[in-house]
């Protein structure tokens, strides 16, 4: 994939700092329940903490008490899926497809019309109101 946005990974590592950039660009985990927007449900728009392009609106995510944000939907053309094999498990990742930044994996066992879970990392986004 060719991304918009493009940086060596000393210059991620430069501007995300060491955990966004463990997260954003090495593909980790946040601990659950640790991440800031996980009860977080003021109204506005998370965007990818990397790029800041916008990914999910406030009105798509509830609270799915898996200790992640979750979301239902994600803005169209904002994400790009993965297919994830690792972890002995078949998962689909998600990242932002302007610049590659891994946000989480989607389920589909979400509870609303969608069917969907977004389950997306807090450092993975920054939140604007
Ligand atoms: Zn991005």
């Amino acid at each position: 994939m060719n991304y918009s946005e493009k940086k060596t990974e000393e210059e991620w590592k430069a501007k995300l700092g060491l955990e966004r950039y463990r997260i954003l660009r090495q593909k980790g985990t946040e601990f659950p329940n640790s991440g800031e927007y996980n009860m977080h449900f003021e109204k506005g728009t998370y965007c990818c903490g990397a790029c800041d392009e916008p990914l999910f609106e406030s009105s798509s995510k509830f609270n799915s008490s898996c200790g992640w944000p979750s979301f239902d939907e994600s803005i169209p053309g904002k994400i790009e899926y993965i297919k994830d094999t690792t972890h002995g498990m078949i998962r689909t990742e998600v990242v932002c497809a302007n610049c590659g930044g891994h946000l989480g994996h989607v389920f589909d066992d979400g509870p609303s019309e969608t069917g969907q879970r977004y389950c997306i990392n807090s450092l993975s986004v920054a939140f604007n109101k």
